[in-house]
């Protein structure tokens, strides 16, 4: 197989920043939609597609473990760069070769397949408003006009860890495959992209179109895509070219955090006998609070999850986590929504564990959704 790409990226009309990034690194193309105040967003999605490139030219890894990596980077400077404390990033990456395309993806950046004029998205979305339509409680078309359709379940660089969708797409001569960010798809119809897809041949041509397209129609926020023409012949040589990455920074509207104190906790003062047998405990809770200080307040104060405290569902600040008995999280909102109705619900279940968020108006709205489908359910066997 060879490949034909056509890339573009724009900041839009309303963004002051372009927080997308890309990578043209045959056989791997990629796209990144950073989120994070001040340089966040811009330093996430760079980040984490340099170490894909970085790892794809190691060429050992797994284009999954290479987001793994991607996502822990991310991470690891998150927690030791106040900055950028709690930016995150979607990635979708896909690796031609051998008659085949694989996939990974993390977020609402998404891969479509045009093969013989017929249109289909090949990731699914990370989103809350997918897991509703996807559970039958609203259409697609209410998810897209849904006021909390930007909200996702999963994030590269916000955790330690990340869950990774892969998938392997048996291609062809003639297939086009499309990786974007929800810049386009957020303002142009399917339809309307599958009908500049089949209306212009040439791949940079079609990417160009294609950003005009949301531009157009509003351009609200950052527009990336990567247009790639599946063609007969040698597979491109796994020998990387000079690989391109783009990544702008924005103001971050994605991320307009409140940074309130986190809640010290507490502790007894230890006995004299016990002194001696703590001191060592005491010396790594000492060098632990301390790097949770210096490097982790920060973040700490912008980490958002839902949870329960005395049976009910409330929204925690901090993370659910204890460090030698001080408790990283406070209760920042309480409801009175019955924990346990809700962690018996389909989507709830670690609830108990907590369910992180990248805002408080991101944990508000996941409450706001647990009350409407603990309601559901009350109707539904009363
Ligand atoms: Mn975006």
């Amino acid at each position: 197989m060879r490949v034909k790409t056509g890339v573009a990226t724009d900041i839009g009309r309303v963004r002051e920043r372009n927080e997308d990034s890309f990578l043209v690194d045959p056989p791997i193309y990629a796209i990144a939609d950073g989120m994070g105040g001040h340089r966040g967003g811009a330093v996430a999605s760079e980040l984490a597609l340099e170490k894909v490139e970085e790892l794809s030219h190691a060429g050992k890894a797994t284009l999954a473990d290479m987001v793994r990596s991607a996502n822990r980077a991310v991470f690891e400077r998150s927690m030791s760069d106040r900055r950028v404390t709690g930016m995150g990033t979607t990635l979708t990456a896909v690796q031609v070769g051998g008659g085949g395309a694989h996939l990974v993806h993390v977020g609402d950046s998404r891969a479509y397949l045009l093969r013989a004029g017929a249109f289909r998205q090949l990731t699914d979305d990370h989103t809350l408003v997918n897991r509703m339509v996807r559970a039958g409680e609203i259409t697609r078309a209410e998810a897209d006009v849904h006021p909390h359709r930007n909200v996702l379940t999963r994030v590269v660089g916000t955790e330690p860890d990340v869950d990774v969708d892969e998938d392997d797409i048996p291609v062809m001569d003639g297939d086009r495959i499309l990786i974007c960010s929800d810049g386009l798809t957020n303002m142009v119809a399917e339809d309307q992209i599958q009908a500049i897809l089949e209306a212009t041949p040439a791949p940079q041509e079609t990417a160009d179109r294609l950003v005009k397209a949301a531009n157009r129609a509003g351009g609200i926020d950052n527009i990336t895509v990567v247009v790639l023409d599946i063609l007969e012949g040698e597979d491109d040589a796994a020998s990387p070219r000079e690989g391109s990455r783009e990544g702008r920074t924005t103001s971050g509207g994605a991320a307009e955090r409140r940074a309130t104190q986190t809640s010290a906790g507490s502790w007894r003062r230890p006995s004299r006998a016990m002194v001696k047998r703590w001191s060592v405990r005491a010396a790594i809770f000492v060098i632990a609070l301390a790097a949770v200080s210096v490097l982790g307040r920060g973040y700490l104060d912008r980490q958002w999850y839902v949870g329960e405290a005395s049976g009910h569902v409330v929204v925690y600040q901090g993370i659910p986590a204890e460090l030698f008995g001080l408790r990283l999280s406070h209760v920042e909102l309480e409801t009175d929504i019955p924990a346990d109705e809700a962690a018996a619900l389909q989507f709830y279940g670690e609830l108990p564990d907590g369910i992180t968020a990248n805002s408080r108006d991101e944990a508000i709205a996941i409450v706001e959704q647990i009350r409407n489908d603990v309601k559901a359910a009350e109707v539904a066997t009363p």
